[in-house]
């Protein structure tokens, strides 16, 4: 069982059956999935993406710079970290909002000392604003994040069961890893776990990534429990 484990959702999870935008549905169906691994004494720390809202990468032209356009990536991610809270204890997980950008009106700034209080307490702390700096993901922010707050594992809970050797949906004999090393991951180009910077990072220190799918009941809780769940990419 992992005791501590980085639960990384996207922007692209959060929007549920809209085009865009939060969907608080789907986020109380994440919140009790995430419960029932809370429940068991797991801690959790979650990180969220923005893509429903904004991706800097996408939004950049026509004037818009790439640093703006990054800025507004992570507002959007802050907009999902304060949605999910208020989802979460809604629904009886005890859970914190903590950021990376300066909105001391809305939220408490990110410190390693605030996370650690928190998570001590047994609340999940959702961190927003990714890492604070532009021209990263939330993917990077997220192995970075569960190196500070020694995290076992970093779970990418997506909308695929794991890591294919070709791509699933068009390939019907595609099939699927059970384990890989974090240096395959890193040197073979047909291998897509996160982005490179964040496959990069976690391989320089080790730290293990498990790729599962998030809309299959259970999923979560099983892959904290130490089941063989999705994906594992570790050393
Ligand atoms: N972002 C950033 N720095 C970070 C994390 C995120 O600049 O540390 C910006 C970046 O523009 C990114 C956007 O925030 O595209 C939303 O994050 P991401 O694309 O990782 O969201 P996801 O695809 O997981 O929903």
């Amino acid at each position: 069982m992992y005791t501590r484990t980085l639960l990384k959702i996207s922007g692209e999870q959060l929007k549920g059956k809209f085009d865009g935008g939060f969907d608080a549905e789907r986020a109380t169906w994440i919140a009790h999935e995430i419960k029932q691994a809370t429940d068991t004494g797991a801690s959790i720390v979650l990180m969220v993406g923005g893509g429903n809202y904004a991706r800097g990468a996408q939004l950049t032209g026509n004037g818009i710079g790439r640093v703006t356009a990054d800025n507004i990536g992570m507002l959007a991610t802050l907009m999902n970290g304060l949605a999910l809270a208020d989802v979460m204890n809604a629904c009886g997980v005890p859970t914190r909002v903590l950021s990376n950008i300066k909105t001391d009106q809305i939220v408490d700034q990110f410190t390693h000392r605030r996370a650690i209080s928190h998570l001590s307490k047994g609340r999940v702390v959702i961190v927003a604003g990714g890492i604070g700096r532009p021209y990263l993901t939330t993917d990077t922010a997220a192995v970075s994040l569960a190196l500070e707050l020694e995290c076992d594992a970093v779970i990418k809970a997506t909308k695929v069961d794991g890591v294919y050797d070709k791509d699933p949906s068009a390939h019907s004999d595609a099939a699927r890893y059970d384990r890989l090393t974090l240096q395959q991951a890193v040197e073979r180009p047909d291998i897509r776990v996160m982005d490179r910077a964040a496959i990069a990072l976690a391989a320089d220190h080790q730290q293990s990534i498990l790729v599962c799918e998030l809309l299959k009941s259970g999923n979560i809780a099983a892959a904290i429990a130490g089941n063989q769940v999705g994906t594992t990419i570790s050393a």
